[in-house]
């Protein structure tokens, strides 16, 4: 399969280990939206070449919450490059690891009995998932670390998305909608599939991996007033379906 799947003109899935980033093209710039784990970088990269662009060619870099599975080609190309990165305002300061929203491995030994879990860390072991990765001022060459974006209508970016506060699964969460396409980046607000989960479809991802409790379901209704019927999410497939129609599918299955 292709690591790279146009689900939208100009819009961009890009397959991780495990886990998406997407990429919106715009003439001759690009607009990253997260960046998979840290040793995603090269997958990131290659899928940027293979639109014809370079990582420079990157206008601005966003972040739909500050988990090590969406950070790794930012902080490399932020790095390397000094692209820089937007997250919502209360998101920054997780970004900088002023804090940490995030199951670590411990968490996770209660679940070891359960097929395919051993195997997930492992893979994600390996794609940098124990590296320490801020977007803050922790390392001399770093520029800037995230800002935060100005909220209320379109960015001026790129693709234009329209973030869209769904705290919940971190506390600063953001999804991202191009109404232009009827499509909404959902992040991990909204998933449709993963590793740990046997469900096929709209869902939240395991509890394990959220720290909002019901503000994760609160979320959900951001996302349902919105005009989009293509859902890219972090993680599972691309999905064409009314995005309130999947709201209404989690919902129905976290009342199970
Ligand atoms: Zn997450």
């Amino acid at each position: 399969m292709s690591t790279v799947d146009e689900v939208a003109p100009d819009v961009f899935r890009v397959a991780g280990t495990a886990v998406n980033a997407v990429i919106l093209r715009d003439g001759a710039a690009l607009t990253l939206i997260d960046g998979g784990y840290p040793r995603d970088v090269d997958t990131i990269e290659r899928a940027v070449r293979s639109l014809g662009r370079r990582p420079e060619d990157i206008e601005a870099m966003l972040l739909t919450h500050a988990h090590i599975d969406h950070m790794g080609a930012l902080a490399a190309f932020h790095d390397r490059c000094g692209i820089p990165v937007y997250t919502d305002p209360t998101e920054v300061a997780h970004a900088r690891r002023d804090y940490l929203e995030q199951a670590t491995a411990t968490d996770f030994i209660p679940m070891l009995h359960r097929p395919g879990v051993l195997p997930w860390l492992l893979r994600i072991a390996r794609a940098g998932a124990t590296r320490k990765v801020s977007l803050g001022g922790a390392r001399p060459f770093q520029t800037s670390g995230a800002r935060p974006f100005r909220t209320g209508g379109p960015l001026d970016l790129p693709g234009a998305p329209v973030p869209v506060a769904t705290h919940g699964h971190t506390s600063g969460h953001t999804a991202f909608h191009l109404p232009q396409h009827r499509v909404v980046i959902t992040g991990d607000a909204l998933v449709t599939a993963h590793p740990l989960s046997t469900a096929v479809g709209p869902q939240l991802l395991p509890p394990v991996f959220d720290h909002g409790g019901p503000d994760t379901l609160a979320a959900l209704d951001h996302l349902a007033a919105l005009d989009a019927d293509v859902i890219l999410p972090g993680h599972g497939p691309a999905l064409s379906l009314p995005i309130a129609d999947a709201v209404a599918e989690v919902r129905e299955r976290e009342r199970r």
